[in-house]
Order: structure tokens, then C-alpha cells, then sequence
């Protein structure tokens, strides 16, 4: 095989490769840097601030001023981040990304209590084998219901999708529900976006029946980007998320020619 395909398979992988193979061949194989955003960076803040909130306070702790507080210390923590430096802030650009942050932060309360919460795990790393590929994700949070059973709850801070492409941004929580299923011997009730701009809560419940089909869906993924690699054929596909491509200066769509494929 010319070109060697990843060693594993996570639930952005395969959106990337779902989304666009050549995109995805120029970051995951290629390993090109990709140009930091300030959506990236704010994601990354708001998702440290919750993370916070939930290691660090129990129940009845969990207020809003203390999960601002939260956010206070992850934008500290950011500040020596390359990704963050990249992006050349001033001072007006950092307190704008923090307002924008502290809403999403304050929008979360709209979507539950967090002192009604049970967490069992917070960024929680989970891999397993689906027969020779190795899926691994992180799970911002997986709770506990008071009935015992499980949900996945993943933090979104962008728009929350349209109706129609809200089954797409489904099929990633379903790698979370087989992921669950394959460590912890049991899928999950739930699994639950919580997207904090809109704000909305968009849920799915995973069956014996999704899951099969996200294994399916996920090993035939691993298969598609094998041939890939083996024809050395990474076509663009063209679609809303060029806008934020890093990499339409070398994209065919849009008049560029990507660099040679290095083999591995
Ligand atoms: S610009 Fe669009 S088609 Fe081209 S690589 Fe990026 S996502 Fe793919």
C-alpha cells in the first residue's frame, strides 16, 4: 500500500473523511497545519471552563457565577496556547472572545441544571477495536441517571444544524453510543448535544439496532479510506464547509493543485 491510512479512527475522522477525503488526506495524512480560528479557540475555552465545573465542584456547587469563574481560569490557562497566540489577538479581540465565551457559558444554564447532574466521566477517553480498526473518542461528559442508565453529553458552541443536516451531525454520537457499548458492555439511553449557542438540547436514542449500523457505517469508512490510500485518490468534495477550509488555495474545486502524496 503506497500511503499508509491512520492508525485509528476517531468520531472527527470520520466526519472529516464523510465530509471531504481530500481535506481530510491534506490534514490527517499530509499532517498540514491548518489555520487557527477563533471559533476553534473559543470551543476550546468553553469546553475547559465546563470541564472545570464539573472536576472541581460537586452538587449544589454548581452555579453560574461559578462556571464563569471557570471560564475566568481557562482563559488564563489559554493565554500560552500556540493556537490562541496564532491568532494575534488584541486586547479588544480577548475580551470580545471572553463575552462571546461568557454567553455560551451562561446559555449552558438555559439547557439543564448541573446540579442535577451525576457525572461518571468527564473528558473521557474510550477506545476500542471494531475488527482491524482501532476507533478511539473522548466524551466531553457521561452521566448517570437516577434509573442507573447512561447518557453521553457532548458540548457543541457552534450552530446548532438544520433540520437537514441534524442526522449527519447525529452519526458522531452514534460512534460515542459504540464506543460506550464496546468498553462498558452496555450502550448508552441517551446521547445529548447540548448546543449552547442556539441554546437547544437535540437528543438521540441509540438501539441495538443504531449501533449495529454505526459499526457498519464506521468500518466501511475504515475500508473507503484504505482504497483510498492504496489508489492514492483523495477527491475534493465541494460543500458548506469550504468556506472555513484551510485548504482551498490547493483544492481543484477552487482552481488550486495539491501537493504530491509522500508515501509514508
Ligand atoms: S475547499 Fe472544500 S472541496 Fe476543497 S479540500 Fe476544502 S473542503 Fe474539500
Amino acid at each position: 500500500m503506497p500511503f499508509a491510512p491512520p492508525r485509528s479512527l476517531s468520531p472527527s475522522k470520520v466526519a472529516s473523511f464523510t465530509s471531504c477525503p481530500l481535506a481530510f488526506r491534506l490534514s490527517i495524512i499530509d499532517r498540514l497545519p491548518e489555520a487557527p480560528s477563533v471559533p476553534a479557540v473559543k470551543g476550546t475555552v468553553v469546553h475547559a471552563a465546563l470541564e472545570r465545573l464539573f472536576s472541581h465542584f460537586g452538587r449544589g456547587e454548581r452555579t453560574r457565577g461559578v462556571a464563569l469563574g471557570c471560564l475566568d481560569e481557562a482563559m488564563t490557562a489559554i493565554g500560552d496556547d500556540p493556537e490562541f497566540v496564532a491568532l494575534g489577538l488584541d486586547d479588544a479581540g480577548r475580551r470580545a472572545m471572553a463575552d462571546e465565551a461568557a454567553i455560551l457559558v451562561g446559555n449552558y444554564f438555559e439547557l439543564e441544571d448541573p446540579n442535577e447532574v451525576s457525572p461518571v466521566g468527564i473528558e473521557m477517553g474510550l477506545e476500542a477495536d471494531i475488527g482491524d480498526l482501532r476507533l478511539r473518542g473522548i466524551i466531553d461528559r457521561l452521566d448517570r441517571r437516577p434509573d442507573g442508565e447512561l447518557v453521553v453529553v457532548d458540548y457543541k458552541t457552534g450552530r446548532a444544524p438544520s433540520a437537514r443536516y441534524e442526522q449527519a451531525r447525529l452519526s458522531g454520537v452514534h460512534i460515542y453510543a459504540l464506543l460506550v457499548e464496546r468498553v462498558l458492555g452496555r450502550f448508552p439511553a441517551e446521547v445529548r448535544l447540548l448546543h449552547l449557542r442556539d441554546p437547544v438540547v437535540i437528543t438521540a436514542t441509540p438501539s441495538e439496532q443504531t449501533v449495529r449500523g454505526q459499526r457498519q457505517r464506521t468500518s466501511a469508512v475504515w475500508s473507503a479510506i484504505g482504497r483510498a490510500c492504496e489508489q492514492e485518490e483523495f477527491r475534493p468534495k465541494p460543500g458548506p464547509l469550504c468556506r472555513f477550509c484551510s485548504f482551498r488555495s490547493m483544492c481543484p474545486a477552487f482552481g488550486g493543485v495539491p501537493p504530491e502524496l509522500v508515501a509514508s
